[in-house]
């Protein structure tokens, strides 16, 4: 089936690089240089922002990968992975290394390992099972309102995690034409799809005639309200959000952009420049990101790389639990692992730099958000729920009278019951910093017959 599929999509083909690689890294500049050398940097420098040349000049073998990574080159293991998977960086995303070795969390998402090769049993190649949902070659329709188009298998950089592993730089390629008007003929005859979601491969890679076609066949659909791109070049490529490129997209608002930063170290001036001009053309900015052993799987990584976006006008939308992709054993975490994350964020970071941490069912059941329990108890009358520094509270139901029953008693230390039962409101922690800032500005303040405190 997939290899149906992936030949189906074929239609423009990219340019091949010829362009020799550049032999290094821009961290590790020489400390000073001749004139001679200065006007070959300079000139490097042009060629350096202009995105076609960094798309020329991508990492693509291990010979190119060995001017960047000494002792790498010689790996069979590594033939192996790029002949299944390939491999792509562009320059500017390899001048973000910072260690030479798969702790770094840019070198761990853009260099092949050797363990993509391992493939535990319940791994597959399509796990949401997107090929079932396909009524076209390259258009998703999952969900009743929107539907998701393929518009290109090309990326810049190959993320080693991808999740289209299957689909992503097997053969580089743009949706052709024909294929395109088919998806157009689906989305006329489906007026419940509302929201287009153009995704890939990396559609920001298609230059900006052929991005053009797209956005105005979709456009052309009366019933479409809503396009969104889901793209990484903002993070891999920044360069390539030109003003011409967004004078272009302008035209065909209500436009959403989602990108893909995984860890702070994405965040750059290169980077901030790229989504300041998109957001400076009214198009809101989303970020998906993806829980990534080794990369971002800890509470503080996730929390510097939300502040970082919000400050640069993204707004984090989805914090993905790894799919059950083959090759990505390696990045999987446990789902613990995001519940820990987003238990940490509630009440210490601005809540529109939380981000909805979800689960992509395996069979295309779709995201499943997943949060830290905050319903405790219920009962007809009350909800007890707690919030992130562990007071409980009770939530009376409307229409419900708390009546004092035959069993009333004195209280001592109320538990959780007598919160669903309305014979206390609250629980608070004892000597939190918000209850230190209570005290001050109200000192005399009575906590009330139905607060109480316990020393945790
Ligand atoms: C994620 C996804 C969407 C969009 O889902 P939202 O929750 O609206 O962002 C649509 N179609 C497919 C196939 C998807 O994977
Ligand atoms: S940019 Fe997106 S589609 Fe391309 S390799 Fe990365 S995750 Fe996959």
């Amino acid at each position: 089936m997939q290899q149906q599929f992936i030949p189906s999509l074929m239609g423009i083909e990219e340019e091949q690089s010829s362009d020799p690689p550049p032999s290094t890294l821009r961290v590790e500049e020489p400390p000073s240089a001749p004139v001679q050398e200065q006007v070959t940097k300079s000139k490097a420098l042009l060629q350096w922002n202009d995105w076609r040349w960094q798309i020329r000049n991508r990492i693509r073998t291990l010979q190119d990968l060995s001017s960047y990574v000494p002792g790498l080159s010689n790996s069979e293991n590594l033939h192996a992975v790029i002949a299944k998977y390939p491999m792509a960086i562009t320059p500017y995303y390899a001048s973000l290394i910072r260690r030479i070795d798969f702790s770094d969390p840019v070198f761990r998402m853009s260099v092949p390992n050797p363990q993509e090769m391992c493939d535990p049993p319940c791994l597959s190649e399509d796990p949401l099972e997107e090929h079932e949902d396909m009524p076209v070659p390259g258009l998703i329709h999952r969900y009743r309102d929107r539907a998701l188009v393929i518009a290109t298998t090309t990326c810049s950089m190959y993320c080693r995690h991808c999740t289209r592993k299957r689909i992503a730089g097997t053969r580089e390629s743009s949706i052709s034409p024909r294929r395109l008007a088919q998806v157009v003929e689906y989305l006329r005859a489906t007026p419940e799809i509302s929201d287009v979601i153009i995704s890939g491969g990396d559609p920001l890679t298609m230059s900006d005639a052929m991005i053009e076609s797209v956005l105005s066949a979709i456009r052309s659909v009366p019933s479409v309200q809503i396009i969104r791109i889901g793209t990484r070049v903002p993070v891999v490529l920044p360069m390539r959000i030109t003003d011409e490129l967004v004078q272009m997209l302008r035209k065909y608002h209500p436009l959403w952009i989602n990108t893909h930063f995984n860890h702070p170290n994405e965040l750059t001036p290169e980077s901030a420049a790229a989504c300041t001009k998109l957001a400076d053309a009214g198009i809101p900015l989303g970020n998906q990101s993806v829980l990534l052993r080794g990369v971002n799987d800890q509470p503080q990584i996730i929390e510097q790389l939300c502040r970082g976006l919000v400050r640069i006008r993204v707004r984090p939308y989805y914090l993905y639990q790894c799919d059950l992709v083959r090759g990505v054993e390696h990045f999987r975490t446990s789902v613990r692992a995001g519940i820990e994350i987003m238990e940490y964020l509630r009440g210490r970071v601005s809540g529109l730099a939380i981000p909805t941490f979800v689960v992509d069912a395996p069979h295309g059941g779709g995201k499943i958000p997943v949060l830290p329990n905050y319903v405790v108890s219920m009962s007809p009358t009350h909800t007890v729920l707690r919030n992130y520094e562990g007071l409980l509270v009770n939530y009376p139901e409307p229409g419900v009278e708390t009546a004092a029953d035959e069993f009333t008693e004195q209280i001592g230390t109320p538990g959780v019951w007598e919160l669903s039962s309305g014979r206390a409101s609250v629980i608070l922690p004892a000597k939190t910093q918000r209850g230190q800032r209570r005290e001050k500005l109200r000192p005399k303040r009575n906590v009330g017959s139905t607060a109480f405190l316990f020393d945790a």
